[in-house]
C-alpha cells in the first residue's frame, strides 16, 4: 500500500522540461529473453547479476508510485516479459489498478514465443492489446534473424491470443538484404489477419556480435518502395508514440514508421523506461539515468521516491543521440535494447 502523503506539487501530471506530458511507464521486467535476435543482443550475451533484479513486489511498488504521479499507461517488455517467473502477478496486480487509480491501460511487447501459454491469462487480466514482435514470415529466415525462434511457436502464439479477444500488433525491424524484400507480403498478411504492423529501424544501442550498418535500412527511403505498392496516405490514428501512421488503401489496414534516425521523433516523447534493476532512463538514446534500486531496497518513504522521479523527469533531455553511418559504428548507447526495453 502507498502510504498516506500527498504529492505537493503537479500532483497527477509529470511535465518534463519542455512541456512534454509524461505519461507513459515502459517497464523492462528482465533483461533475459529465449531468443537472441542478431539486431538486440549477442549470442553468449552476459546478463545482470540476479541479485541486481528488483523483485516483483519491488516493481510493483514503484509502479504505483509512478501511477501516483501520473502514468496512465504502463508497457511491460524486456528482454522477454513473459519468461520472468511468476510475471502473472505483476500483470494481476497492475490490471487491478486500471479505471481505480490514474492508469488506464496495461500492455505488453512480446516475441510470441510464450503466448500460446498465457493468452487467456492475459485477456482475463485486462490485457486488451499487444504488440508481437517478428521479422520474418519464412522459417529460415526467422531463425537467421533470432537465432533461437521458432517461427511455428509465435504464429500459433499469435493465433492463441487473437481467439482470446486480445488485438495484436505487429513490430517489425526492417533489415537491408535480410528481410526488406519480404516486407510488402508482411504487410499483407498482417493486415488481411486484423493485424495493424509498424516497421522499425535497427537502432544503435549495445554491442552485438556483428556490425548493424550493414543492414540499416532508413525507413523514410525505404517508404518510396512502399509507396509503388501500396497508397498509404497520413492516417488521423496517433498513440501519443513515437509512431507515424498511414492508411493503406489496398489492404485497409495501418501501418506504422518508426524512424528515430531518418526522422527524430523526439518532440513528441511521452515516455520514460524503468529496467529489471530499478535504474530510470529518461531517454531510449542517451545513457543518463536515475537509480531507484538502492531506495527500494533502503527504507526510502514513498514521498523520497516521488521526489526523485519529479527530480529525474525534469532532466528529461530534449532528444537521443542515435547516428548510424559508416563513420558511426560503435553503439550509441552502451546498454542493449533489451535491458530498457523497446
Ligand atoms: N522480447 C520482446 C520482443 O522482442 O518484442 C520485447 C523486448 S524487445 C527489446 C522490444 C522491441 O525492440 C522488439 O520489437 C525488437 O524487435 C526491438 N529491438 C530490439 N533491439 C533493437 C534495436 N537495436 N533496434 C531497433 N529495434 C530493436
Ligand atoms: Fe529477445 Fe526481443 Fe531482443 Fe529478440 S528483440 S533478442 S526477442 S529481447
Amino acid at each position: 500500500m502507498l502510504e498516506n502523503n500527498t504529492i505537493s506539487s503537479n500532483k497527477n501530471i509529470l511535465m518534463d522540461p519542455f512541456e512534454r506530458s509524461i505519461n507513459y511507464l515502459r517497464i523492462s521486467v528482465t533483461d533475459r529473453c529465449d531468443f537472441r535476435c542478431v539486431y538486440c543482443m549477442a549470442e553468449n550475451m552476459t546478463f545482470m547479476p540476479k541479485a541486481d533484479l528488483l523483485t516483483l513486489e519491488e516493481l510493483y511498488r514503484l509502479a504505483s508510485i509512478f501511477i501516483e504521479c501520473g502514468i496512465k499507461k504502463i508497457r511491460l517488455t524486456g528482454g522477454e516479459p513473459l519468461v520472468r517467473k511468476n510475471i502473472m502477478w505483476l500483470i494481476e496486480s497492475l490490471s487491478d489498478k486500471i479505471g481505480r487509480s490514474n492508469l488506464e491501460e496495461v500492455t505488453i511487447t512480446t516475441n510470441g514465443s510464450q503466448l500460446k501459454k498465457y493468452a487467456s491469462d492475459l485477456f482475463e487480466n485486462n490485457i486488451r492489446r499487444i504488440n508481437v514482435s517478428i521479422d520474418s514470415l519464412d522459417h529460415n529466415t526467422f531463425k537467421k534473424i533470432t537465432r533461437w525462434g521458432d517461427l511455428g511457436q509465435v504464429l500459433e502464439g499469435i493465433a492463441h491470443a487473437q481467439e482470446a479477444g486480445i488485438r495484436v500488433k505487429l513490430n517489425t525491424v526492417a533489415l537491408k538484404g535480410v528481410n526488406d524484400h519480404e516486407i510488402p507480403s508482411m504487410i499483407r498478411w498482417a493486415h488481411s489477419n486484423n493485424m495493424d504492423m509498424t516497421l522499425i529501424e535497427t537502432m544503435p544501442m549495445g554491442d552485438i556480435d556483428g556490425d548493424r550498418t550493414e543492414n540499416y535500412l532508413p525507413l523514410t527511403e525505404y517508404k518510396k518502395r512502399l509507396d509503388s505498392e501500396f497508397t498509404l496516405t497520413s492516417s488521423d490514428y496517433k498513440t501519443g508514440g513515437p509512431s507515424r501512421y498511414y492508411d493503406c488503401k489496398e489492404t485497409g489496414g495501418i501501418l506504422g514508421l518508426i524512424t528515430p534516425l531518418s526522422n527524430n521523433f523526439c518532440a513528441d516523447c511521452n515516455r520514460v523506461r524503468i529496467t529489471c534493476t530499478g535504474k530510470m532512463y529518461m531517454c531510449l538514446g542517451q545513457d543518463d539515468s536515475m537509480d531507484f534500486n538502492k531506495m527500494m531496497r533502503g527504507n526510502a518513504s514513498d514521498q523520497e521516491i516521488i521526489n526523485l522521479i519529479h527530480k529525474s523527469i525534469n532532466l528529461k533531455p530534449k532528444s537521443h543521440n542515435f547516428i548510424i553511418d559508416e563513420n558511426h559504428k560503435k553503439p550509441a548507447v552502451d546498454r542493449h535494447m533489451s535491458v530498457t526495453g523497446g
